[in-house]
């Protein structure tokens, strides 16, 4: 049993755990740096963060083709359910943790704002902590630095996923304050680079991370993977 996060680029990622394939926040269509297109996507979940168009795209063609599970807040399942007919969802909210069969999920806060490409109300930005066999993954998805991610840290954070991109998100500096307060044993930066608002250097970034945290940071390109657990 392995569990292998591939970055598809932006806030994209595509996760294999097992026999379980999961897409998170899949943007690819229109996204200039993804390495799939959206038919070669295969996921039985979709993880949604919020309802920018960045991050929920391509959510409709997938869950149609693949009859995957959208599991995301109460007002973009809803959403989802009535205006795109989706009927297999899992609904949550802040702080809720469920149980699938690649294993648990946990929603929790990011400081973002969230609407829908229709202008409906996406509800609040969400991050996710996802409890797989060989430790948790972090996912912060869009957000700034806060500082209950010290609470999320002591969950004991075996890979932590940040974003970098600044403007939109917290940049390269406030990245590194979340480390010292995530604690995770490893690092990978995303939402960066997709366009020029949020271009940065990864290299110098990773060289920061080395320097001032514990953490060992990993820089992919899109298409490239991480496996979970030590190193084979
Ligand atoms: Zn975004």
């Amino acid at each position: 049993m392995t569990t292998q996060l591939t970055w598809l680029g932006h806030g994209s990622w595509l996760i294999t755990s097992g026999n379980h394939r999961i897409v998170l926040d899949p943007f690819v269509t229109d996204s200039p740096t993804a390495p799939l297109q959206v038919d070669e996507i295969d996921a039985d979940y979709i993880l949604v963060s919020h309802g920018h168009f960045d991050h929920v795209s391509d959510i409709v063609p997938i869950a149609r083709r693949c009859n995957s599970t959208v599991i995301g807040i109460f007002e973009i399942t809803s959403w989802l359910e009535t205006n795109e007919q989706l009927t297999t969802t899992e609904p949550m909210n802040l702080g809720g943790e469920i149980e699938l069969p690649f294993g648990k999920v946990k929603m929790v806060q990011a400081n973002h704002s969230s609407v829908l490409p229709d202008g409906s109300s996406g509800g609040v930005a969400a991050g996710f902590v996802i409890g797989f066999p060989e430790g948790r993954v972090y996912f912060a998805c869009d957000t700034g630095l806060f500082l209950d991610m010290q609470l999320i840290g002591k969950m004991g954070i075996e890979l932590a996923v940040l974003p970098i991109g600044d403007r939109f998100t917290m940049g390269p500096a406030d990245s590194i304050e979340a480390i010292k307060l995530l604690t995770p044993r490893q690092v990978v930066p995303a939402h960066y680079n997709t366009w020029p608002p949020i271009e940065q250097d990864a290299d110098a970034w990773a060289e920061a991370v080395r320097g001032e945290t514990e953490a060992e940071p990993v820089v992919l390109e899109p298409g490239q993977s991480i496996s979970l657990g030590p190193a084979d």
